[in-house]
């Protein structure tokens, strides 16, 4: 098959059309573009690198933007698996030019290692110290490299569990609120699937680990998503319209929320304490 735009041989197809490396490339932009400029991102981002295909694509493009970018990572202390990832994240800033912050979750008294079921734990530290990073560099926005996949599998499996009141990350742009301490999230390639990360990741070259957290191997969301990528080959855009349900979903739950000041690390709550400091209590 040939590129719609040139004659050269295509690597790849989205939504009915086909696309030679070079031009593979600039649809991928274009997405990532279409977010920028959807929501106005200008100013200092702090942009989260798990050392996985989808933050370091993220990454890369962003700095083809000529944003002011400060990349850090988190360091989850799981064995084998997190000195892999951020080996892999330290290889990428090399070749683009910066520098890596480092935090470690070790560092706050919690190891992911003493839980059965260590995810959600996992989920609220990383949410946490992102935030806490990016507020306290001066950053606008933190950038995660959340795809279109992961937002709705993430989404389908609230739905899936009943745990629909629950409903975030849905949307790729959330807004700050400097009074609790939150910084603006941005997810620059929403509206890219799995595969296509990980294509632009290959095309460049881009340092990655390509193991699997190991908590996460044989997760029912791991079928879950091989089930939406199946059923989005028959019905091509079935994941963008999800997503984008989701979307309005979120707007008119979020609507009614409440925020608080936790009252030993005064960041955003929804109760007296946040979760981050629920769980340092803990361990
Ligand atoms: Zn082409
Ligand atoms: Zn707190």
């Amino acid at each position: 098959m040939k590129c719609y735009y040139c004659n050269k041989e295509a690597i790849e197809e989205a939504y009915g059309k086909a696309y030679c490396e070079e031009h593979f490339i600039k649809y991928f932009l274009g997405k990532v573009r279409s977010v920028i400029d959807k929501f106005n991102i200008r100013g200092k981002i702090a942009v989260a690198l798990s050392g996985g295909k989808d933050s370091s694509a993220c990454f890369h493009a962003l700095n083809k933007f000529k944003f002011d970018l400060l990349p850090f990572h988190i360091n989850l202390g799981i064995k084998y698996y997190s000195n892999k990832c951020q080996v892999e994240a330290e290889k990428l800033c090399n070749l683009l030019g910066y520098d890596l912050e480092v935090i470690y979750l070790e560092e706050y008294g919690i190891d992911l290692e003493k839980y059965e079921k260590p995810c959600s734990i996992c989920g609220t530290a990383k949410r946490y110290l992102m935030n806490k990073f990016a507020y306290e560099n001066n950053c606008k926005y933190v950038a995660t490299g959340h795809n279109l996949s992961d937002v709705v599998t993430f989404a389908m499996n609230n739905v899936i569990t009943g745990n629909i009141l629950n409903f975030r990350g849905n949307k790729p742009f959330l807004e700050e609120n400097l009074e609790y301490k939150l910084v603006a999230k941005v997810k620059p390639i929403y509206y890219l699937k799995d595969k296509e990360c990980m294509l632009y990741a290959m095309i460049n070259e881009l340092p990655y680990a390509e193991e699997e957290c190991p908590h996460a191997e044989n997760a029912p969301t791991l079928r879950l998503k091989r089930w939406l990528h199946e059923m989005e080959t028959e019905m091509p855009g079935m994941l963008l319209n999800m997503a984008r349900s989701f979307w309005r979903i979120e707007e008119k739950i979020r609507e009614e929320v409440n925020l608080n000041k936790c009252i030993k690390c005064g960041y955003a709550s929804y109760g007296k304490i946040c979760k981050f400091c629920k769980l340092r209590k803990k361990c």
